[in-house]
């Protein structure tokens, strides 16, 4: 194992479960969450008294809400009196454009910067299957191959550049809200014509309309009625918002960006603190066409 020291800040629901496979495999971070640290820090890391603590470590990871958080946890960082930070890994959803602005800010004070956004959501990360979709430098990646080993089996390098990472990142959940705001309007079609929930998802989960909500999404937590997969409504939104920002930006195609934006917001603003698979409450308070 190398000496490298280790920092974790942002314990939240992917942040604790990721720092406690670390832990697993031998390497015990420092970390601090600002909700409190000790609560949340899983067996054998050190918990930080502040983050300049975790500046204090050579390898910073990040799992924090989005890309303002992360920018100015980045400035505490630099800030920091004792510093001795040579890379942060920033496991969140920020967008390129952030991941940019935080890789220049980094750069100047002289600290490598790889953006590794992760997907697979809270089970994932408890999992260990996470997919991490990592840019930056190949040597600053190839370092990583010990910690990204122990928190998932699927690491990905997609880019030299540090916001590459976000953009294939911001795509696969373009794509995951999409199949779950389609199958909620989907299944209520079916329930308006007297078809059982469970009969509609057997059926599409072996034909071509099998996707991420009706294989997974659907029967955890919404045919449960659980509605707690761990990943905030207001989270997907800010994915949605910026994957349409950035398509918007590139004068991509964006009609069914256009559509997701509109729906995600307007059902954020109407459920505040709801789980992202509670977009089906939403869509059914249109009814379901019986
Ligand atoms: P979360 O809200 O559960 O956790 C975020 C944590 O960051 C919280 O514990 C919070 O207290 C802490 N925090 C906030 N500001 C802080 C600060 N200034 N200093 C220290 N700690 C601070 O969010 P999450 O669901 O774990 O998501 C984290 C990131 O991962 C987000 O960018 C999200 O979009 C992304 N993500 C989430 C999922 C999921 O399924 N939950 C999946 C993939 C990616």
């Amino acid at each position: 194992m190398s000496d490298t020291s280790y920092g974790f800040i942002g314990l939240g629901n992917m942040g604790a479960p990721m720092c406690a496979n670390l832990c697993a495999a031998g390497i015990l971070p420092t970390v601090f969450d600002v909700a409190g640290s000790a609560q949340r820090a899983p067996g054998g890391a050190v918990v930080a008294d502040s983050l300049a603590d975790v500046a204090a470590q050579d390898t910073v990871f990040l799992s924090l809400p989005d890309g303002k958080v992360v920018a100015a946890v980045c400035a505490d960082i630099l800030a920091a009196p004792d510093r001795r930070v040579s890379t942060v890994v920033d496991f969140s959803t920020t967008g390129p454009a952030a991941a940019g602005e935080i890789n220049a800010a980094l750069a100047a004070g002289g600290i490598t910067f790889v953006d590794a956004p992760v997907s697979g959501g809270r089970a994932g990360a408890i999992a260990g299957t996470v997919t991490v979709i990592a840019s930056g430098p190949d040597d600053a990646v190839a370092a990583l191959a010990e910690p990204f080993d122990a928190v998932s089996e699927n690491i990905f390098h997609v880019g030299q550049t540090p916001g590459q990472g976000q953009v294939v990142k911001l795509l696969n959940n373009f794509l995951s809200a999409t199949a779950m705001a389609a199958t909620s309007e989907a299944v209520r079609f079916g329930l308006g014509h007297g078809v059982a929930m469970e009969t509609i998802l057997d059926v599409v989960n072996v034909s071509t309309g099998r996707n991420t909500a009706s294989a997974d999404k659907f029967p955890n937590w919404v045919a449960t009625e659980i509605f707690n997969a761990g990943f905030a409504m207001a989270l997907m939104t800010k994915d949605v918002a910026l994957y349409f920002d950035e398509v918007r930006k590139a004068g991509a195609p964006d009609d069914i960006g256009a559509a997701m934006t509109t729906l995600w917001n307007a059902a954020d603003t109407a459920m505040p603190g709801a789980d992202f698979t509670e977009i089906y409450k939403y869509v059914g308070a249109k009814g379901d066409g019986a």
